[in-house]
């Protein structure tokens, strides 16, 4: 069971406060052994800032089980309040790892979001990854979030962990509207992961990743991201006058 000093509030937001091997090992996976349902969202700054602008969006990302702290920002906001969080728990990484444990265990993953091909391309790598994994189903993520048809290929699929690559807010949008009509699952957003997987986008090198400037690798690989870095920004900017 989580308690209070399990997470860190920054700017209302808990986000998990533990490495993501703990993470892993003692709330993440225990659920899925008990098919408990589950919703992980992959929390940084920018999704802090649309809680900001938006309280419906606030309360779906207050209804998920675990914020996990995805992101430079939300480690240095951490730090400033004395709270630090002993690290940067990427997404994608959770995901690989998650599609490890599916491996072994014979869970079942279903795979919504991204581009038709990247959607495909992503499915293809992570059985060439994992070999004995389970490929419950997969759909692209060009749909409306209300579309019956898309909840129900997921459902039949009998999934035990939704991966749900939409971008911000659409995934936790689509995962909040629906996880009510699962009786099991984990479901979580894993924004541009898929790409990854895919081999679309280069993920930075190690020693930058360390460096915690994977935001900045980013932005110089994308530059039309420019105007989410100025979100990272501004929670920062906020964050610090406020305090
Ligand atoms: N995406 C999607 N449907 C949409 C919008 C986005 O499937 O309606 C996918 C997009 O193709 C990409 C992923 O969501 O694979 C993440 O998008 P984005 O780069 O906007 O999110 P971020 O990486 O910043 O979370």
């Amino acid at each position: 069971m989580i308690d209070s000093k399990d997470f860190v509030k920054i700017m209302d937001i808990p986000f998990l406060n533990k490495t993501k091997k703990d993470a892993l090992n003692h709330y993440i996976f225990p659920r899925l052994n008990k098919q408990q349902k589950c919703f992980i969202v992959t929390g940084n700054p920018e999704i802090v800032m649309k809680t900001r602008e938006d309280p419906t969006y606030k309360q779906i990302v207050l209804s998920a089980d675990y914020v996990i702290p995805d992101g430079a920002g939300i480690l240095l906001a951490a730090k400033h309040i004395k709270e630090p969080i002993p690290e940067r728990v990427s997404g994608l990484d959770v995901m690989m790892d998650l599609l490890s444990f599916a491996e072994v265990q014979g869970l079942r993953c279903f795979f919504l979001g991204a581009k038709d091909y990247v959607n495909e391309k992503a499915v293809l790598e992570a059985e060439r990854k994992y070999p004995n994994l389970k490929i419950a189903g997969h759909h692209h993520g060009y749909f409306e979030l209300e579309d019956p048809a898309i909840v129900k290929k997921v459902k039949d699929s009998n999934p035990d962990i939704i991966f749900v690559a939409l971008g911000l807010p659409r995934q936790e949008e689509w995962i909040s509207k629906h996880i009510d009509e699962f009786s099991k699952g984990l479901f979580m957003g894993v924004g541009g992961s898929f790409d990854v997987l895919a081999g679309n986008v280069k993920r930075a090198p190690d020693w930058i990743i360390k460096l915690n400037l994977e935001w900045l690798y980013r932005l110089i690989k994308q530059p039309y991201r420019f105007k989410r870095i100025i979100k990272v920004f501004e929670f920062i900017f906020r964050f610090y006058l406020k305090k």
